[in-house]
């Protein structure tokens, strides 16, 4: 009878596996296993946020396994060594798994895949998280691309293939081959901040479907216009599950689709095609990654290395906890703070006002978002942050420095994203809402708010420091575009 061992990483549902599919039509016998070895993905291990996530989604793929009659062995790192070890105890002859694009772990698996190859063992892996994995898709240069429409353009003209159905039944794992518990993982932080942060979400592939199930009802179709209002419950919230691989890319390209077919002109066709440009953004910032992979820490366009940033820790930490003084900056790092997550028109709010306002590094922010944020991604964040600063591909003119009281009258004109997270606010008119250091006396006696007091006066001025970014962005203007 021949085995085969699956290596779960960051693939963690069973439709649409791959290396899952691979597995069971060729061996009488499959073994999914997880290896936990955090420090093999330095300098960039999981979070603190999603290693509360992985704890969660490991025991719900854990219970999908059940149910179809496996289970998920844990095993502790290093993974070439506890790989070689299951697959001595199981006597594999195989070993499966799904690729991912983040340079240390590209190295690492390169280096395993040879090594369980030499040991005799055929050694495979499959594409599971993207639509056109980095190498799929080149300038007619033969180059990267480094522009967005036209490795979007590339992108539309490939067929995407179909998702494969999750296995009904799966072998049973032999009783002899033991499992650690998942508590000796260690990934749920010793004070229990974790629970509240975790009851606003269902880790795990059942979770995603119906994650994706309720978007398709009741965000799809106002997702075009409403993407942008961090209020309104119009975006998917899926970028966690899209993270973990609980859900992936295909099976949302194609659901989409299948939700607005036969509604052309509509809401829903409009909201599919903006949709599918944002799963398109995630395979743009993979693609940049896998080419570039000294971003996460260095600016793509590297005239930025030499950008005057500015060194100053209270104002870092003020950020961070959401005490600025400007109320949609302020939302935005406590709903991350309070539910791990944050809309995408806030993100980019939070971070022009860190990097250009503040002047701070896009390094402290990205660091930050990587250690808070449930859907902490190393391409999609360092795309975000490079993106906002104006050092990486496609990035918004340096000149663009978010108004962060104007988008907030315009992307939350009713307040109800601000008074949901700064309730101190809550009782101010909408007219002075995002900017209450300019609302009369009485209207803030009336609301109940003395700014220093119960709400932080402005960490910084607006006009003037807009000015000073300008300036500083004006240095870089002289030098050639960096490559
Ligand atoms: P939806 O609008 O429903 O979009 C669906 C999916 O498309 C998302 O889940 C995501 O996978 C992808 N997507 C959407 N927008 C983008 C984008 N701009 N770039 C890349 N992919 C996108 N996203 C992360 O997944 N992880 C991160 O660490 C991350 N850091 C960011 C940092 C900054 C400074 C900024 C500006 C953006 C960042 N993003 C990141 C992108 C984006 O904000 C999130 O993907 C999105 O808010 C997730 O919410 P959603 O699933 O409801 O998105």
């Amino acid at each position: 009878m021949s085995t085969a061992l699956v290596w779960f990483r960051r693939d963690l549902r069973l439709a649409d596996n791959p290396a899952l599919a691979a597995a069971l039509a060729r061996h009488e016998q499959v073994i999914p296993v997880f290896v936990h070895a955090p420090a093999e993905e330095a300098p960039w291990p999981p979070g603190a946020a999603q290693r509360v996530w992985l704890h969660h989604s490991l025991a719900a793929l854990d219970g999908t396994l059940r149910a179809s009659g496996s289970r998920l062995l844990l095993r502790h790192g290093p993974s070439l060594a506890a790989l070689r070890r299951l697959v001595a105890e199981a006597e594999a002859s195989a070993v499966y798994w799904n690729r991912l694009y983040e340079p240390a772990v590209t190295a690492r698996d390169r280096a395993i895949k040879q090594a369980l190859r030499a040991d005799g063992l055929e050694a495979e892996s499959f594409n599971a998280a993207l639509l056109a994995e980095p190498w799929t898709l080149q300038t007619r240069q033969a180059a990267p691309y480094r522009v967005y429409t036209p490795f979007a353009r590339a992108l539309r003209q490939l067929a995407i293939e179909t998702p494969q159905p999750a296995p009904r039944r799966l072998p049973a794992v032999p009783g002899t081959l033991l499992s650690e518990p998942l508590d000796s993982l260690e990934l749920l932080p010793r004070q229990p901040w974790d629970r509240a942060l975790i009851a606003h979400w269902q880790p795990g592939e059942n979770g995603a479907g119906q994650t994706l199930r309720r978007f398709l009802e009741q965000g799809l179709a106002g997702y075009r216009e409403g993407r942008n209002l961090p209020g309104e419950p119009f975006v998917s919230r899926l970028s966690p599950h899209l993270h973990f691989g609980e859900i992936g890319p295909r099976q949302l390209w194609h659901a989409v689709q299948s939700r607005a077919a036969g509604a052309p002109a509509t809401g829903l066709a409009a909201g599919a095609e903006t949709f599918l440009d944002e799963l398109i953004w995630r395979e743009f910032a993979h693609h940049l990654l896998y080419h570039f992979p000294h971003t996460p820490e260095q600016p793509l366009d590297a005239r930025f290395a030499r950008f005057p940033w500015a060194d100053n820790e209270g104002a870092l930490a003020a950020w961070q906890r959401g005490r600025t003084g400007i109320p949609i900056v302020d939302a935005g790092m406590r709903e991350l703070w309070q539910t791990g997550w944050m809309h995408n028109r806030v993100r980019m709010i939070v971070a022009s006002f860190l990097t250009k306002n503040l002047l701070l590094p896009w390094q402290h922010g990205a660091r930050w978002f990587w250690d808070t944020l449930l859907d902490a991604d190393l391409a999609n964040n360092t795309l975000g942050w490079q993106w906002t600063a104006g050092c990486g591909a496609d990035a918004a003119p340096y000149f663009r420095i978010f108004n962060p009281v104007l988008q907030g009258a315009r992307f939350d004109a009713q307040g109800r994203y601000v008074r949901r997270w700064v309730p101190e606010l809550c009782r101010l008119p909408d007219r002075w809402l995002h900017q209450p250091w300019v609302a009369p006396a009485v209207e803030l006696a009336a609301a109940g708010v003395k700014l220093g007091v119960d709400y932080p006066l402005p960490l910084a001025d607006l006009a003037k420091t807009r000015a000073r970014a300008l300036a500083a962005y004006a240095t870089l203007r002289e030098l050639a575009p960096g490559r």
